[in-house]
């Protein structure tokens, strides 16, 4: 059978790993501010953070990166340059990211999953919205047992790599773009409709809704090609791709 698809596209957080994510972002912060107290003003620190955060779900210049988004409303912020600052950042993912992790736990299915993929020579994508430098989404990856040491994947979108986030149909088509594939022939396969499945569709891409049978779609939304649990897409994409 020839294959319809060209590009197996996986959100990470609750697709590949489980992970309350209010749960997680509230305690990433804290950690975060903790960490930068000793540096920073930290009454400051998490509302400049989230303002930083905002301008780069904002960007969909194709001339700026992410990083250079967030670089640019952050650092001037305190006064400071991200030279000063960005080996801060780089130690507390390198030494404090980690103490995150069991608030998180891989989805059973992840694994042989994508050891399936990669063995079908599809080429495989992570597509968590890129708002965090490379390292804290390779580290996520190994918490969901799919680390990139092991696993090729033909792009990860981290903030230094990307020019638009979720849930901007900018940041699917910039996916596409880099893969040199049809968006058509792009397969996304995400837990949020509004992040994942909404604009997935809305640019062409084919799309499987990782979600429980009481969630429904919404209303006069056009419907995903398959819907359940990670498992119930190991099963259904055997049969398209
Ligand atoms: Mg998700």
């Amino acid at each position: 059978m020839t294959s319809m698809i060209g590009a197996l596209l996986f959100d990470l957080d609750n697709t590949l790993l489980e992970n309350e994510i209010d749960a997680f972002i509230s305690a990433y912060l804290a950690a975060l501010r903790a960490y930068m107290s000793a540096h920073l003003p930290v009454d400051a620190f998490v509302p400049h953070l989230l303002q930083a955060t905002q301008a780069m779900v904002a960007n969909e210049d194709p001339n700026r990166t992410n990083a250079e988004v967030f670089d640019a409303a952050f650092f001037p912020a305190f006064g400071r340059t991200r030279e000063e600052l960005a080996p801060l950042f780089d130690d507390f993912y390198a030494t404090r990211f980690a103490d995150l992790r069991s608030l998180t736990r891989p989805d059973p299915a992840t694994r042989s999953l994508l050891e399936w993929a990669f063995e079908q020579g599809v080429p495989v994508v992570i597509a968590t919205n890129p708002l965090f430098p490379r390292t804290a989404i390779e580290q996520r990856l190994a918490w969901a047992g799919v680390p990139v040491d092991r696993f090729p994947y033909a792009l990860v979108t981290s903030y230094e790599e990307m020019h638009a986030a979720k849930p901007n149909p900018a940041y699917y088509l910039e996916i596409a773009g880099r893969l040199g594939q049809p968006p058509e022939a792009c397969l996304m396969v995400g837990d949020e409709w509004e992040q994942d499945v909404g604009p997935a569709l809305s640019v062409g891409m084919v799309a499987f809704w990782i979600s429980g049978p009481d969630q429904g779609v919404p209303e006069g939304a056009p419907a995903p090609a398959g819907r359940g649990r990670l498992a119930d897409f190991a099963r259904w994409v055997r049969g398209v791709v």
